[in-house]
């Protein structure tokens, strides 16, 4: 008796979750290891390679949080009004270096070191000046209106850990404690193509039944605002010998290739042969819409994803699947899957049971500050243009079979992760 296997079991052999797909990949992979030295502006948008330890307080010195006058708290008035003697000024950067007697107080202004002694502002507001006295009422409280040393960054504080991805006010941070250089990871390398005999690079005109190769675009995009250093391998035809010298070039110069197109079902099947040839490479189905074949493994020391063709496939598998993975490489601390809210859907959904679904939608905010998100409209995996016009992944769970207008659904806004 001969045993053919049912569609379902082949469909069970390589069919895996996005969930268990990333598990199995990170479990074979480590993160990068090295690092540079680099100026702290050149620092933006690189991964921390090394924890930062506060070598000092910021800020260095009490100062004043206002302009007004500097006194000794203990000096104040329990009712009434009490008149001081100013003995001098302290400016931001010219600081007061006289003593500071019982009654006596010094003109300050924002930003001024705290002269000895004194331990309070007063606003100038609530100061009546008469020539070289100031007279002060009740109504202040000790310790008021001055920041104290360390309040921001303490000397020996952790302040940022290694894998921070270094943005704005980590620059900024980092310049308060005189970071002029900062350790960062190594770029991750990363080579990308596409396959396809009917692609057309543009610059050229493309003949009668070819398309502009636009994934090399999305992938350029999405790889550079990552911040790995980018290589454009061009478009590859379909041809066993071609694909085979651009991967072992590809091998040989990158730690990660990306390719687009070729990995579906009954797809020419040399692509695979070629790319088994070259290394260990699992072709998956992974249970999403779009996006469901997928090529990963590693030629040499390489990894290898190989995307489907169409354009949105390329976008969704890149976000779900291939940006935690270069992420966790590039060791960054944060290389989870970007964070999920739930909102309530202004449109009528419709799926197919069996795969999680990665729709286009458009977050917006009701008049009364409720977030509701609306479907792009068609969901066609070629419709590129719903990447676009969307500000959001509206996620469909796995067992989901529709959704009606005003039910929860769950939404993955771009700017986490775009
Ligand atoms: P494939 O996965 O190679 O079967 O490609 C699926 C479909 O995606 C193709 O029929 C093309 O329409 C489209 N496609 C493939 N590669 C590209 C590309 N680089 N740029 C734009 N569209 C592409
Ligand atoms: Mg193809």
């Amino acid at each position: 008796m001969i045993f053919l296997p049912s569609c379902t079991d082949i469909e069970l052999t390589n069919t895996l979750t996005v969930v268990q797909a990333l598990a199995q990949i990170k479990a074979s992979l480590q993160p990068l290891a090295g690092f540079e030295k680099i100026a702290l502006r050149s620092s933006l948008g690189r991964i921390l390679a090394e924890d930062i330890i506060s070598p000092s307080n910021v800020p260095a010195y009490r100062n004043a949080a206002m302009d007004g006058y500097a006194l000794r708290g203990s000096d104040l008035p329990h009712d009434g009004f009490q008149t001081w003697q100013v003995v001098g000024t302290a400016l931001a950067g010219q600081p007061f270096l006289g003593t500071v007697g019982e009654g006596q107080g010094v003109r300050i202004m924002t930003g001024a070191m705290m002269p000895a002694g004194t331990d309070i502002v007063v606003m100038q507001e609530h100061v009546a000046v008469a020539g070289e006295t100031i007279r002060i009422g009740s109504h202040e409280k000790p310790g008021q209106h001055v920041r104290e040393a360390g309040e921001d960054l303490a000397l020996g504080q952790v302040v940022l850990t290694a894998g921070k991805l270094l943005l704005p006010p980590e620059l900024g941070l980092l310049a308060s404690l005189g970071f002029a250089e900062i350790r960062v990871k190594r770029r991750l390398r990363v080579a990308f193509f596409s396959t396809g005999d009917e692609l057309c690079a543009i610059g050229n005109v493309p003949q009668l039944g070819q398309l502009y190769d636009s994934n090399r675009y999305t992938l350029y995009g999405m790889l550079t605002r990552l911040g790995v250093e980018v290589m454009d391998l061009g478009t590859v035809p379909d041809q066993p010998e071609a694909l085979r010298q651009t991967l072992a070039a590809a091998a040989a110069n990158a730690e990660v290739i990306i390719t687009s197109g070729g990995v579906s079902v009954g797809e020419a099947d040399f692509i695979k042969e070629t790319l088994q040839t070259l290394g260990k490479i699992h072709f998956w189905k992974i249970a999403m819409r779009p996006g469901r074949p997928l090529a990963y493994g590693k030629i040499n020391e390489t990894v290898f994803f190989g995307l489907p063709g169409n354009p949105v496939a390329v976008m969704i598998t890149f976000y779900q699947l291939v940006q935690p993975i270069l992420l966790f490489l590039m060791g960054s601390s944060n290389h989870e899957l970007a964070k999920i809210w739930k909102v309530v859907c202004g449109s009528r959904l419709k799926k197919r049971v069996g795969r999680r679904e990665f729709q286009r939608g458009i977050l917006t905010s009701t008049p009364a500050g409720e977030w509701v998100v609306h479907s792009t409209g068609p969901q066609g995996s070629g419709i590129l243009r719903s990447m676009s016009e969307g500000n959001c992944f509206i996620i469909l769970a796995e067992e989901c079979e529709r959704v009606e207008i005003g039910d929860w659904v769950e939404v993955q806004p771009f700017a986490e992760f775009m």
